[in-house]
């Protein structure tokens, strides 16, 4: 036999309007309270992950956007420079416009030798940063064996009188260019596979690169500190970063995969450039 089940019944007649008909009044139980939190709650938990998710792939993109103004910056510095690519330091006396330390008045990083192209110091900032120290600014760094200490006894540049005899490299002189980093999320102005090997200072690092130490997730010994070690230690972007290559194209890396290419002793990695 067919049941008829009414589940609800919003509108009876009212007891004393006579002819009248309005929404009859009816009180919500505990239970009913409850469960109707208990949904909210769990709908709740399952959208904010999500809106974590779309809001960390915004600054991610972001910071993309960032990396390639640096790096259209130094293209521009290039063309200037018969194609020579901007180093990493390089004598050239004058306040800092970019970094923010005492040392940088004889010799400027390759943040202030852009800078006249870049014109915007929030492109040097990514937007999921954890260091926002005054020191050095900027979370940026690039490839020193492409961009190059032009300071240094070793690469035969000693003084600001010397010309620089060992030059950063043209784009010409590097092969594989899809293949070879060339401005990234780092600590700050130059990094290598040396940093890779042996972060220090606070400021020459990759962040997620710790994580390549120690794939089950413990912390390896390391000098970092405070936030730079998290940034370290958690990577920026959903443990990795973002890059752009000596070609101009940007792509994501996981920081474990850059942790192998710094610590692999092959001649061609992300990081090494063979000097022709
Ligand atoms: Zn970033």
């Amino acid at each position: 036999m067919r049941r008829n089940f009414t589940l609800i019944k919003p509108f009876a007649p009212s007891a004393d309007s006579g002819t009248g008909v309005r929404l009859k009044a009816h009180s919500f139980t505990l239970i009913e309270l409850l469960v109707v939190i208990a949904i909210i709650a769990i709908l709740a938990s399952m959208l904010l992950p999500a809106l974590r998710n779309a809001q960390d792939k915004g600054k991610q993109a972001l910071c993309k956007g960032n990396l390639r103004q640096l790096n259209t910056g130094a293209a521009m510095y290039a063309d200037d420079y018969e194609g020579v690519f901007v180093p990493s330091l390089a004598w050239q006396p004058g306040p800092p416009p970019v970094s923010r330390n005492g040392a940088f008045v004889d010799w400027k990083t390759n943040e202030d030798l852009i800078w006249p192209y870049v014109m915007n110091l929030d492109v040097y900032w990514c937007p999921m940063r954890v260091w926002t120290t005054e020191t050095y600014k900027g979370n940026y760094g690039f490839n020193w064996n492409i961009t190059r200490d032009t300071r240094t006894a070793d690469q035969n540049a000693p003084s600001p009188t010397n010309p620089c005899l060992k030059l950063p490299l043209k784009l010409s002189q590097i092969r594989d260019t899809a293949g070879k980093l060339f401005c990234y999320d780092s600590g700050a102005y130059g990094t290598s596979q040396n940093e890779v090997v042996a972060p220090t200072g606070n400021f020459w690092y990759l962040p997620g690169t710790c994580m390549g130490r120690n794939p089950e997730g413990e912390n390896s010994t390391h000098l970092l500190t405070g936030s730079v070690s998290t940034d370290y230690v958690m990577g920026r972007h959903s443990r990795g970063i973002n890059t752009v290559m000596a070609d101009g194209h940007s792509s994501w890396l996981v920081g474990s995969q850059v942790f192998r290419h710094g610590f692999d002793t092959a001649a061609d990695t992300l990081f090494k450039v063979p000097v022709p």
